[in-house]
């Protein structure tokens, strides 16, 4: 076996955690190469380099979630003065993608360039472990060869998984991985899946104009506050869109014409309907079953996740793994982008700080944004006694919508659990407008560990959302969280 390059430091997948390490290791000088590769979606859906957030994730969401937004606000316009709105105007699907798409691809040129500024070597090549130190890596045209690398880090994400009772799936359904690439609309949705993908995907179509439906096989927003969740499905339903709750699809025919006739089954009683698309959201699987991980003897759970120590590393001494595909780790950008630039630091910048996981902030981008950080109702009440904590809430209306007759006036809440003996906030939870804007500044304040009478001594911007987070007094099971006056 001949060996093209030696380096200090090989990066399996240039997604959010693997492109953050290998910039951040290649900035104290060590030699850093970088494998990418994407494998098409079973419906032939394929993108450049910079992983799942920028190419079918985060960011895609975000401007979509940012287009269904744009064209109800048509409605407030209307309600706000503005005349000669066209409420009827209909969406164009393909001026929207084409306007992602090409961002996206500005975003794949630029990691690129950041790459080659950092001279991290970069390999548009398929990855597998050949020994602990030496990776195999192959073109598109099947050609081969091999590196060798002192660390070596992998960073490969996840995948959609799909339900494994109905025949060929892959060839019925599309997933998020072409959602935001599909050449044409969407046209009557229905949407399998009741977390972030499904209930994202399912709000935007829905604020585009496209006949939504969500099938949610048990409840919506599994881990998450559940009174929170159920108004996120009231504000969703408001909007128009569909549920069928405890159903799950038990066959999916492709019609003639091209259609999706779906038949599930709810509660025992079978039904059945035709759509355009089928999106299939049941949550991902990491990619790392071509790895040949077992022969190289990094230890994998049974859902082919890594299982790693709390410093990032593999049961091999020199393989290190971070993001999506580690066992126990939050499936979210941020986090993978730290803990790939904490790993570079303690490997070639002789620091110590390891990843803290506690009070990540994380929001849900639903028509409604829900933004939460630390502990939910239910886990407080699973870890603690009912003594030990306090629940304050509030359902609030946010001033703007004042103006308009839109919206729904009992949407918005926000929750904080408070610990009894220290008075400290361990639990954040806000359903309203701008939930991401407002909670990232929250989780500055949560990580120092502030109490309840620091966030009510905290003075407000008025008028905002975010200053009823700091104004807080009624308390669950003892007052009405119905907010009166401003
Ligand atoms: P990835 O970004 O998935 O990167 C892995 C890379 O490795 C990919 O490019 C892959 O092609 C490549 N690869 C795989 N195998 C090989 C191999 N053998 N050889 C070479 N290359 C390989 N997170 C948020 O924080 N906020 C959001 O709003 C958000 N929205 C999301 C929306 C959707 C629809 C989805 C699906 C996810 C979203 N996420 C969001 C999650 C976020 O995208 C992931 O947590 C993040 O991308 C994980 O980064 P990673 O580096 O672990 O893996
Ligand atoms: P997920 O959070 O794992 O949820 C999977 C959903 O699918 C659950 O509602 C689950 O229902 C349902 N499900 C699973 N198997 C099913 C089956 N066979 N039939 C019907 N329903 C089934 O998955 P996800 O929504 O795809 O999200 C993946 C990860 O991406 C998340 O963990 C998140 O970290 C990340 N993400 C983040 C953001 C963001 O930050 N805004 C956005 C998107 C994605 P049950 O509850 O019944 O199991």
């Amino acid at each position: 076996m001949q060996i093209s390059q030696e380096f200090d430091f090989f990066v399996i997948g240039g997604g959010s955690g693997g492109l953050a390490a290998a910039k951040q290791a290649a900035s104290y000088g060590a030699k850093v190469g970088l494998a990418d590769f994407v494998k098409p979606s079973p419906q032939g859906t394929k993108w450049g380099l910079g992983g799942t957030c920028v190419n079918v994730g985060c960011i895609p969401k975000k401007l979509m979630h940012f287009a269904a937004m744009a064209g109800e606000l048509r409605k407030d316009q209307i309600e706000a003065g503005w005349i000669d709105t066209d409420i009827q105007g209909k969406h164009d699907w393909n001026r929207m993608t084409e306007n992602v798409q090409n961002h996206i691809k500005k975003l794949n040129f630029s990691y690129k360039n950041q790459l080659n500024k950092k001279e991290v070597k970069y390999y548009n090549k398929l990855a597998e472990l050949e020994k602990s130190n030496i990776v195999k890596l192959i073109d598109k045209d099947g050609g081969i060869e091999f590196i060798k690398s002192k660390y070596i880090l992998i960073a490969v994400g996840g995948r959609p998984s799909y339900p494994e009772n109905i025949p060929e799936i892959e060839k019925k359904v599309i997933t998020s991985d072409d959602l935001f690439w599909l050449p044409n609309n969407p046209g009557k949705t229905l949407i399998v899946g009741a977390s972030y993908v499904a209930l994202e995907c399912g709000g935007f179509l829905n604020g585009l104009g496209y006949d939504t439906t969500i099938m949610v096989r048990s409840i919506l927003l599994r881990g998450f506050d559940q009174e929170i969740a159920g108004k996120i499905e009231d504000y969703m339903m408001e909007n128009g869109i569909k549920f069928i709750k405890e159903a799950i699809p038990i066959n999916i025919e492709l019609t003639e014409n091209n259609k999706r006739l779906v038949t599930w089954t709810q509660k025992g009683i079978q039904h059945s309907d035709i759509f355009d698309t089928v999106i299939i959201a049941t949550g991902r699987k990491s990619d790392t079953n071509k790895l040949n991980l077992e022969q190289i003897g990094v230890k994998t759970n049974k859902n082919g996740k890594i299982i790693c120590t709390i410093d990032d590393r593999t049961s091999i001494m020199n393989i290190y793994a971070i993001g999506d595909c580690v066992e126990g780790r939050p499936e979210l950008t941020p986090t993978a982008i730290k803990c790939g630039q904490l790993l570079a630091n303690r490997l070639f910048g002789g620091q110590k700080k390891m990843m803290c996981y506690q009070f990540v902030p994380t929001t849900i981008f639903t028509p409604l944004e829900y933004g939460c950080i630390g502990y939910s109702e239910e886990e407080a009440i699973n870890k603690f006694t009912q003594n030990e904590i306090i629940i304050y809430h509030s359902i609030f209306k946010p001033l703007e919508w004042n103006l308009l007759e839109s919206h729904y006036a009992q949407a918005c809440m926000i929750k904080l659990i408070v610990l009894v003996s220290t008075r400290r906030v361990i639990g954040l939870h806000y359903l309203g407008p701008n939930a991401g804007e407002i909670v990232q500044g929250y989780a500055i304040a949560m990580k120092l560990g502030a109490t309840k009478e620091q966030f009510d001594s905290t003075i407000g911007i008025h008028p905002t959302c975010s200053e009823e987070i700091l104004t807080l007094t009624a308390i669950k099971g003892i007052d009405n969280p119905q907010k009166e006056g401003c």
